[in-house]
């Protein structure tokens, strides 16, 4: 069986920054942040850690009832917001995915830092949601290689329990695993599991900064998958 987890901003789609803005705004509303502090990273990071280092770069307590008020109030506003900025699912995302449902020896799943509900409105949005199967979110974990950790074991859960009936298939048999994404962050979780780690150049980060953390395949889009296939028609032949 083979695993191949993808990231969702910059990787899947981009949302013209529907995700920021209903950040920000719900800071506005719930916290009276006017301005969200430009310091904080987002990209390749858990929701749970921007959330955080937010609300420490504000003075507003890093508690979980806090958090729980952030997510109940930022998720409707999220689901606004995205038919009003100018996203786009990325260049290949359709295709590739239509290529990997075929085989009944690939299981498609998310690996995002988006927490379980907004990678929901976001990728419903653009009518991706029901080709992922599993996932692993940033709603808990602070930290990416924790998120690929719990993004790992949905998969070979999904896999037990999906299992045809094969008697030559094993219960390990997650162990050919791709993760696909467009920050290094995505990369270094990738090695944290074990996974081959793609890494595409629709994000942010730049062509230097992926190279740096050594991909196995650095695309420029999800065009370009001719190689990745190839490997997975490989592995599962
Ligand atoms: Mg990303």
């Amino acid at each position: 069986m083979v695993t191949v987890l993808f990231d969702i901003d910059g990787t899947l789609i981009q949302t013209g920054g529907a995700g920021q803005r209903a950040f920000a705004e719900t800071f506005s509303s719930l916290f009276g942040i006017e301005k969200i502090s430009s310091e904080v990273r987002f990209a390749g990071r858990s929701d749970r850690a921007i959330v955080e280092d937010l609300m420490e770069a504000h003075g507003v307590a890093v508690n979980s009832d806090n958090w729980n008020r952030f997510i109940e109030a930022m998720v409707p506003r999220l689901v606004e917001m995205l038919p009003l900025c100018q996203g786009t699912i990325l260049p290949g995302v359709v295709e590739l995915l239509d290529e990997l449902e075929k085989s009944e020896h690939v299981a498609t799943g998310l690996l995002t830092g988006n927490i379980a509900a907004g990678a929901r409105a976001k990728l419903s949005h653009y009518q991706l949601w029901q080709r992922f199967a599993f996932g692993g979110y940033g709603d808990h974990c602070t930290n990416r290689n924790d998120i690929a950790a719990a993004a790992l074991a949905a998969a070979q859960s999904h896999v037990a329990q999906h299992r045809t009936g094969n008697s030559q298939e094993r219960s390990s048999d997650t162990e050919l695993v791709f993760v696909i994404g467009d920050t290094p962050a995505d990369v270094e979780c990738a090695r944290s599991i074990g996974a081959c780690a793609i890494a595409v150049l629709t994000g942010g980060a730049s062509r230097e900064q992926l190279l740096a953390t050594k991909p196995d395949l650095l695309l420029n889009d999800l065009t370009e998958v001719d190689d990745f296939l190839l490997q997975i028609n490989a592995a599962v032949a």
